[in-house]
């Protein structure tokens, strides 16, 4: 790989020959619970004061409990609720460029050793953040670039070491960066959008899931470009596709609607708000050879389209609601919920008898008991007998750690309607 080397800093973060310099925060007593159970989040108001210099941001600091025990080490980020996000926790283990080399290759050798049969595709999640032990970093790869997203101080603070190490392990064209996420405002950090190493991306990187090409636009598109989380849940949806009229709803560049029509869908019907994301969607359509004509692509509100459904009493056998997170803090979770039963009583009123429906919800503060418990209500004021078939969730290279169970966001119901 022709790497373009890159220097972020000309000073590299203290390794932990220099732990004597580093500073020491200190929690309040007992907040220290989530800490021992492996909680990588420290709040705000968990920290009882600093010892040492104070730290910049993205800094490692010691952590010790109110005792003065040594709980591990993280890195300090002084602009956001989470105020320390934890490297280890063992307060020996050096955080340098060889810690970050050997977590990379950690993450990598988890995906290398997933079933062939999961990673049918030449796209997936090569690190997923606090699942992987590096809170905040995003790896995706498609085709030959990789794309990341550093949406914390911590790995923003050591991204030089990150890239040289990710091109040494996972070589590749280039490495560009999509760092342009909301979060990275809380973080007191800027969006960036760059090249980091090689070459940079063409205007659309070609995938290939399952059997489906798609032309990813890692410039524009949606967090690193595409809905990766979402590739199993595309392939069960096709899986139940043959012969059926399908309503892809809230359907970005068309995934599950393209795999439904590679697998012998009848049509499909595409809505989305997004023009840009419906072009992407008939450009992938004919990227695949599938015949334009059994296409129709809406751009329009998901909750006015489905009402005019309703009314012109159109019917569809297959549909899939995938829309954004509603939920975006606690505060929204009752307009949240009224939302989501809202699009899938409508939804459900579309579909034929023995008709499908694949829903979705992406909001991390709405559990799955909750979501079922929605969609459940929605059956019953649309009067249909409702089964449910599959339980989905992400994908597999989605990791999730059992120590931080906020990072199992997706969930979805695979239902059928009598
Ligand atoms: N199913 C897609 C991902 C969907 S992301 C896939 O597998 O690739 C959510 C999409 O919903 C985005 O493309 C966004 O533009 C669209 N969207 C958000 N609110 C909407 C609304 N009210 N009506 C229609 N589309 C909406």
């Amino acid at each position: 790989m022709t790497v373009r080397a890159v220097i972020f800093r000309l000073a590299t973060p203290g390794s932990l020959a220099d732990t004597a310099r580093m500073t020491t925060a200190i929690l309040k007593r007992g907040r220290d619970h989530t800490i021992t159970r492996r909680h990588p989040w420290i709040f705000s108001g968990g920290v009882d004061r600093l010892e040492g210099e104070a730290p910049a941001v993205g800094d490692t600091v010691i952590v010790q409990d109110a005792d003065g025990q040594p709980l591990g080490l993280g890195a300090w980020s002084p602009a956001s609720q989470i105020r320390i996000r934890m490297w280890t926790f063992d307060a020996a283990q050096p955080v340098d460029a060889a810690f970050f080399e050997a977590r990379l290759a950690a993450a990598l050798a988890v995906r290398a050793a997933l079933p062939e049969a999961w990673r049918n595709t030449d796209a997936l999640r090569l690190v997923n953040a606090e699942a992987d032990g590096l809170p905040g970093l995003v790896v995706d790869r498609y085709g030959d670039f990789l794309v990341c997203s550093f949406a914390a101080a911590g790995v923003d603070r050591w991204k030089a070491e990150i890239v040289a190490a990710l091109g040494k392990l996972h070589p590749c064209a280039g490495i560009y960066e999509r760092s342009d996420l909301d979060v990275r405002e809380h973080e007191g950090l800027p969006p960036v959008t760059s090249v980091l190493a090689g070459a940079e991306p063409p205007p659309l990187v070609e995938i290939h899931e399952n059997g489906c090409r798609y032309g990813v636009d890692v410039h524009q598109g949606h967090k690193t470009g595409f809905y990766l989380d979402q590739r199993d849940n595309r392939a069960v949806v096709a899986a139940c596709a043959t012969g059926r009229c399908v309503l892809n709803a809230f359907a970005y560049t068309g995934g599950f609607g393209i795999a439904a029509l590679k697998a012998g869908a009848t049509s499909v019907t595409h809505v989305d708000l997004s023009a840009p994301s419906l072009a992407l969607a008939k450009e992938n359509t004919t990227r695949n050879g599938l015949d334009a004509a059994t296409s129709e692509f809406i751009e329009g509100n998901v909750f006015e389209v489905l009402r005019k459904f309703r009314d012109a009493r159109r019917a569809f056998d297959l549909v899939v609601l995938d829309p954004p997170k509603f939920v975006e803090s606690k505060g929204h979770l009752m307009a949240a919920c009224r939302g989501y039963k809202d699009i899938n009583l409508l939804a459900l009123k579309l579909l034929r008898p023995g008709g499908i429906l694949a829903t979705f919800s992406c909001s991390g503060l709405l559990g799955p008991d909750l979501f079922q418990k929605i969609v459940g209500e929605a059956a019953l004021d649309a009067r249909r007998n409702v089964q449910i078939l599959r339980r989905l969730a992400q994908a597999p290279d989605h990791v999730e750690s059992l120590a931080f169970p906020e990072g199992l966001y997706l969930k979805g119901l695979l239902v059928r309607a009598e």
